[in-house]
């Protein structure tokens, strides 16, 4: 689903609504995130329907490395030879060296996402392990987008903002499934950093808010995220 010139949404239902995103500058793409699906089938249909072709993806950059966001890496790398950047801190969790941190068992939140916090307490399932080749920092840039660092859902989340086209890809630290909310309650590492992360995001004016689980925010986005900014 194309959600801006040269941006598609392309999502599963599996690992929670989970979504990745396609940009297309030129003849180049980036994409951020890899869904839950091993096989990154979905990924390369959306890339078949713009008509281009899997060496066309040059980039693929992870907003962070939990389960649900990971699954076509490695076999999305092997098919394009697209270069893979994270943030250092999530890029041994990616390359399966060290399993992601489980959050609080405690109840809290919608029901439907306890399976993704039982999946993160028991590390399964695994993803196909695949090395980074390029760590990001605050500032980078990749493809066309501009790094922005908004630690608390994990320590290396990062967000991706494609200025010029008013879209800002912002992984965990906004859901709109299984409802408009400040991420999923009870799955951020350090909520005192997530808070000041999400704060940062509002600042950022962007038409399309870009999430890590349901569809993207198109209508009044960045008012959405400034209230949930405000109110928690
Ligand atoms: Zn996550
Ligand atoms: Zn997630």
């Amino acid at each position: 689903m194309r959600v801006a010139e040269g941006v598609y949404s392309i999502g599963q239902r599996q690992g929670g609504r989970t979504h990745a995103y396609l940009f297309e500058q030129e003849r180049e793409l980036t994409l951020v995130d890899t869904l839950f699906d091993s096989d990154g089938e979905r990924v390369l249909d959306c890339i078949r329907r713009i008509g281009r072709s899997p060496g066309d993806l040059k980039q693929i950059a992870l907003t962070h490395g939990h389960r649900s966001h990971l699954g076509g890496l490695a076999a999305l790398k092997r098919l394009s030879g697209a270069l893979v950047y994270a943030h250092e801190w999530e890029a041994d969790i990616i390359a399966g060296e060290r399993p992601a941190q489980p959050v609080s068992m405690r109840p809290q939140g919608p029901l439907s996402t306890y399976p993704m916090r039982v999946g993160l307490a028991l590390g399964r399932p695994k993803h196909a392990p695949c090395p980074v080749d390029r760590s990001l920092r605050e500032g980078d840039q990749v493809g066309p987008l501009r790094v922005v660092h908004i630690p608390g859902h994990t320590p290396g989340h990062l967000a991706f903002h494609w200025e010029q086209r008013s879209v800002l890809a912002v992984g965990d630290a906004v859901a709109t499934w299984p409802r408009v909310d400040a991420g999923w309650p009870g799955f951020n590492l350090n909520e005192g950093q997530y808070r000041a992360s999400l704060k940062r995001l509002a600042q950022i004016e962007a038409e399309v808010i870009a999430v890590g689980h349901g569809e993207p925010l198109r209508e009044r986005a960045s008012e959405r995220v400034h209230a949930l900014a405000e109110s928690s």
